[in-house]
């Protein structure tokens, strides 16, 4: 089985309710149609629990843990609390919790090395804003987003690489097929110069604004192995042709 099957990740961010996961169901049984592509669905923590039961073979995840195994953090959720809530994956470094929280880079990287330790498959974003765009700097600051978030050590399938400019995020602007795959190649070089022939083999995820108008030619960009998507993700109604257009 190739390590880079195609990954398609909902990020539901602070929607959803007990009734919505009604919508888990028709996911599920796009995703087992659509053999070849593995499939995730972040709730907020709340409902992962209730999620997990309602999978039908989904992976269920988090959008967020803590760097700390356990202690005096209040509010907080460990990566080994989420494990045993039955989440299998977690999205770490995400643009809105980078602008809200004022997350680093290293605390990125932290959390990711919490999230790995705990054997979940651990999406790391990074991407880069309007402004850098313009000026012509995104590639600089995406590696650099990049080295300084990454763990130095994972387990072979379980560090994926999500590239989400935030200017494409929840926006509608999504980034040309070119663009798209002018940073994927940056980020598999610079995936190959750290880890050598298994930073080959790291999912690299695009996000921002897909959509079942374009998923198809954005998952066909080279070093495009899949989508982390949010709006469209939270009805079966619109993922279920992003799930379909990773096939
Ligand atoms: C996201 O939040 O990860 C995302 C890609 O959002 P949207 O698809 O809504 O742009």
């Amino acid at each position: 089985m190739s390590l880079r099957r195609k990954l398609v990740v909902g990020n539901w961010k602070m929607n959803g309710s007990l009734a919505g996961l009604a919508e888990l169901g028709p996911i599920a049984d796009s995703a087992r149609d659509a053999g070849g592509v593995d499939v995730g669905i972040c709730p907020p923590f709340t409902l992962i629990a209730a999620a997990v039961t309602r999978s039908g073979g989904l992976t269920i995840g988090a959008q967020d843990c803590h760097q700390a195994a356990s202690g005096a953090h209040t509010g907080c959720v460990s990566a080994a609390m989420l494990k045993e809530a039955g989440a299998k994956l977690a999205i770490v470094g995400h643009s809105e919790r980078r602008a809200d929280q004022g997350e680093s880079d290293a605390l990125v990287r932290a959390k990711a090395e919490a999230a790995l330790a705990a054997g979940l498959i651990t999406i790391v974003c990074v991407g880069e804003s309007e402004a850098e765009r313009e000026a012509g700097d995104h590639l600089r600051v995406v590696t650099d987003m990049l080295a300084g978030s990454l763990p130095d050590d994972w387990a072979e399938g379980e560090l994926v690489v999500a590239y989400e400019p935030v200017w494409a995020i929840g926006t509608g602007k999504v980034a040309t097929p070119a663009d798209v795959a002018q940073m994927h190649a940056a980020l598999r070089e610079a995936l190959v110069a750290r880890y050598g022939d298994r930073g080959g083999r790291v999912r690299i995820l695009y996000g921002g604004s897909v959509k079942a108008d374009n998923a198809a030619e954005l998952f066909r960009c080279p070093d495009v192995d899949g989508g982390l998507v949010g709006g469209a993700s939270l009805t079966a109604a619109q993922f279920v042709p992003i799930v379909e257009a990773a096939r």
